[in-house]
């Protein structure tokens, strides 16, 4: 079912998701389920799973240095597929303009289809480790909403390169990613909101913030999209903290500001258990805001490990 079906059938009654990350390559996908089953008391009806960019690695040979390029964490369409059929509950995989081709991209939309996987996130992926700006793969797309076109169009029978249209119409339910704290590329909050309204008038259907901790910055942010003319639901993304050290990574890799309370508790912890219970209780708090403010869903980060985002969970739903 559709991430928009899911949310009208719901009714206004808040839904739980969350997000995982492929295992490092070489890993069994055990581990996975195991952070998977305690979470599925709560009934998600869907689970996102991300895409890794491919990376340069260097191995040495007799002294010399060969640069290989890889994925970390690969299999992104096989791990929506296994779970969704372990666990019957739709499955979304987050598509990138970054590391692959036009065709590269339709192939893995082809698959998906095959599988009945029918949401799919669209993103444009960071910079590759290592480089400081986004490059554009050549013959990919440079930006998510191009990435939405494409899907787009698939799902009027339009593929590439065909001369024809075809009957086969994969009916995608598009998510893209919206900034409450503006994209760090973006010259300004209008101008990404700008941006934001491409992509929904490119076909995507909802959109899911990347994480916040000051709630206000999420209000604002829909109030202003809504003022914009995007109409479709803006599903928030919520991040327990969970060490001390997210205090300094989560800004400098997401462009967002903490407030001081959380900071001032933060600091205060003697270890990274403390922290991880610190961050469940903000989180708590945070998560019980939004639903006074009607988001349709919290979507929650589990970076893979799922203890903290049970009893997030227990607390609310
Ligand atoms: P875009 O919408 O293309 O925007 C990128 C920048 O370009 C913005 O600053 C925008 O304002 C600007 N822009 C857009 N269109 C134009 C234009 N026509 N001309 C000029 N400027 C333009 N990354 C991963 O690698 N893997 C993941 O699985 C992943 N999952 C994510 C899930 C969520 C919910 C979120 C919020 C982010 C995720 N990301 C992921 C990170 C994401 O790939 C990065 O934030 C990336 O830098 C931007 O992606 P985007 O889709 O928002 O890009």
């Amino acid at each position: 079912m559709k991430v928009t079906e899911h949310i009208n059938n719901a009714k206004g009654k808040p839904l739980f998701s969350f997000e995982i990350i492929p295992p490092q390559k070489g890993k069994n996908i055990q581990e996975l389920y195991d952070n998977i089953d305690p979470l599925m008391e709560f009934n998600p009806p869907f689970i996102d799973v991300t895409t890794s960019r491919e990376e340069y690695i260097y191995i040495e040979k007799e002294g010399l240095y060969d640069k290989k390029i890889t994925r970390m964490r690969p299999g992104t369409l096989g791990i929506c597929a296994a779970i969704k059929f372990k666990y019957d509950v739709d499955t979304i995989p987050h598509v990138l303009c970054g590391g692959f081709t036009k065709e590269e991209t339709e192939y893995l939309l082809v698959d998906c289809h095959y599988l009945g996987i029918n949401n799919i996130m669209a993103l444009r992926g960071d910079a590759m480790k290592g480089e400081k700006y986004f490059v554009p793969t050549p013959g990919g797309h440079n930006y998510a909403s191009d990435l939405v076109d494409q899907i787009a169009k698939m799902r009027e029978g339009k593929y590439l390169h065909a001369t024809q249209e075809h009957g086969n119409h994969p009916d995608f339910c598009i998510g893209v990613a919206g900034y409450p704290e503006k994209h760090l590329e973006a010259p300004s909050m209008d101008t990404d909101i700008k941006r934001l309204k491409e992509k929904i008038d490119q076909g995507a259907d909802y959109v899911v913030t990347q994480m916040f901790f000051d709630n206000q910055r999420y209000f604002d942010f829909v109030n202003r999209a809504r003022a914009e003319g995007i109409t479709v639901p803006i599903i928030p993304g919520i991040k327990p903290i969970a060490v001390k050290r997210h205090l300094q990574l989560l800004p400098q890799a997401f462009w967002l500001d903490m407030p001081q309370e959380l900071i001032n508790a933060v600091e205060q912890c003697k270890n990274n258990k403390e922290v991880r219970q610190v961050g469940v209780d903000f989180a708590i708090q945070q998560s019980k805001e939004l639903l006074e403010f009607g988001v349709p869903v919290l979507h929650y980060y589990s970076m893979g490990k799922s203890d903290n985002i049970k009893k997030i969970a227990s607390a609310l739903f």
